[in-house]
């Protein structure tokens, strides 16, 4: 693994991406971005304005209703998609540099998980966009009625800071391989990575007005686009809170539609005849890794009571001793929280939870050995005997806190997992397959991982049940959420 404190990042410039152009921000205003492995300010952002939005939702609806994207052909249109996958592999490392300054992940996993799987999405949908199709219907005989498979014309893109290239492409795949324009508003965390990927749209030859690219806060310019009338959808990955804010908007605007990938509390079930030492090393790095700022973390484990004291021990042993520091060397196992908001908000968890009776068996501190001392870093945090209903058994911390609880039966494991709002992900352990298998269907989540967790593959649909979303992003599926079907009636 190249070691990338030798590296020296590249920021874009501060522009947005408007039209096919790189262009000034109306009002001049930047955001700050702050690297959170030494809290100093490593980029100026450019930060659009209502007005830049209006300005990019209008070259986005030009580019759907007045030029050929949405009607060429699918094989054009992959063809053009495909070479957007192939820029942004050959910009990779320059790139997962620079998030590892803006966001503080692991250089490894920004390479791996975020940069390379945003190409691979890329180039998965371009190769589905000319399998898309409607059908013949088998209506009454004196007619031919078919449906035809259509985009649905502006998507705007709202997308978070934690794997920020590869959730976005997860949209813009879909999205632009059905024939969509985009307006895209990455996180006010990590816009430059999202100015790279617009870097790359623009070599790969995406035409002018077909992906629009505006940094800017939530409040501003996220509010605008989601209140815009000339937005069709809004493709949106978040949190719960921004999420009911979207809906409201498009309530009150022009009922567009909103597929929402929301934030998760997922189990993770260890039953008595687990496979303990893989359990052991998946609950570490299910919660642990990308330090928790993950969706799916495995935020919970649920333990049978046999096992649970020395599980228990077995995790907090390992999560002792993960190596917390610079995401650019090699040899670290976890990088810090992205922000000081963030470690904040996961201290203020630690010392709550302490407070409502949960056990604190290791970690629960900031990390500020030698250089660490600069950043937001936090010990990866173990808490048994978390008390049923208590905010660590029900709320997101979205950072490297782990609550354990024991069950006595399999039927109260199940009703634990269940047990809160959110349904995104789950595991079981065990090494009763049918068992397993007649688990998987009893647990609410949109996910089910046996005997592992944590897989991604763009073949396979990932989103969630109850308050953890609507629709699906990956696999076939995501198409749903970017094509409407018309119905075609003609009298024989
Ligand atoms: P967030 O909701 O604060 O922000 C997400 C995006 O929404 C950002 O671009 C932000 O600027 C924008 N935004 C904020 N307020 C807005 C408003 N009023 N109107 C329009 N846009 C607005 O979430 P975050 O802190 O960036 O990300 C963490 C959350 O995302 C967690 O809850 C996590 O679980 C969730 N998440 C879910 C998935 C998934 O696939 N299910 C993946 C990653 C993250």
């Amino acid at each position: 693994m190249t070691d990338a404190r030798s590296m020296k990042a590249e920021f874009p410039a501060a522009k947005l991406f408007i039209n096919g152009e790189f262009v000034d921000p109306g009002g001049g205003a930047t955001i700050d971005v702050v690297d959170p492995s030494n809290g100093r300010v490593c980029y100026r952002a450019p930060c659009a304005s209502a007005e830049d939005v209006e300005r990019a939702v209008q070259a986005a609806r030009a580019a759907f209703d007045q030029t050929k994207w949405p009607t060429m052909s699918a094989a054009s249109r992959a063809k053009i998609v495909r070479r957007f996958g192939e820029k942004l592999l050959e910009r990779r490392e320059a790139i997962a540099l620079v998030e590892t300054h803006e966001n503080g992940k692991l250089y490894r996993d920004a390479l791996a998980e975020d940069v390379s799987a945003a190409a691979g999405a890329l180039q998965y949908f371009a190769s589905l966009a000319d399998k898309l199709s409607g059908e013949t219907l088998p209506v009454r005989g004196d007619f031919l009625t078919y449906t035809l498979r259509e985009p649905l014309g502006v998507v705007a893109a709202i997308v978070p800071w934690n794997f920020p290239l590869s959730l976005t492409a997860w949209k813009l795949g879909p999205a632009l391989a059905a024939g969509n324009t985009v307006v895209l508003k990455p996180s006010e965390l990590t816009p430059a990575s999202a100015l790279m990927l617009a870097e790359c749209a623009r070599d790969a030859g995406i035409p002018a007005g077909v992906l629009n690219v505006i940094p800017g806060l939530g409040a501003v310019a996220g509010d605008a686009l989601s209140r815009h009338l000339a937005v069709d959808h809004i493709a949106f990955t978040g949190s719960t809170r921004t999420a009911r804010a979207l809906l409201r908007a498009s309530a009150e605007s022009n009922l567009k539609t909103l597929s929402l990938e929301l934030g998760g509390k997922s189990p993770q079930i260890i039953l008595a005849d687990a496979p303990l030492d893989e359990a052991v090393e998946a609950c570490v790095w299910g919660i642990f890794s990308n330090k928790g700022e993950v969706c799916s973390a495995g935020s919970r484990l649920l333990i049978d009571r046999s096992i649970y004291h020395s599980f228990v021990e077995r995790v907090a042993e390992r999560a002792s001793r993960i190596k917390v520091g610079d995401p650019r060397d090699p040899s670290t196992e976890m990088g810090p929280l992205v922000s000081s908001t963030q470690l904040d908000n996961a201290m203020g968890f630690v010392a709550r939870a302490i407070e409502a009776g949960a056990r604190l068996v290791v970690g629960g501190e900031r990390d500020t050995a030698g250089a660490n001392g600069a950043g937001f870093f936090l010990r990866p945090t173990v808490f048994a005997d978390v008390r049923p209903g208590s905010e660590l058994e029900q709320e997101e911390v979205f950072g490297p806190v782990l609550a354990c609880m024991p069950f006595d039966s399999v039927d109260e494991a199940i009703a634990s997992a269940n047990g809160v709002r959110y349904g995104l992900a789950a595991s079981v352990w065990t090494r009763d397959t049918a068992r397993a298998h007649a688990l998987a269907r009893k647990i609410r989540a949109g996910v089910v991982w046996l005997n592992t967790y944590d897989q991604f593959d763009t073949a396979a649909p990932f989103g969630g049940y109850k308050q953890s979303g609507w629709g699906r992003d990956l696999s076939p599926a995501a198409f749903d959420s970017y094509t409407q079907k018309k119905c075609v009636w003609t009298r024989l």
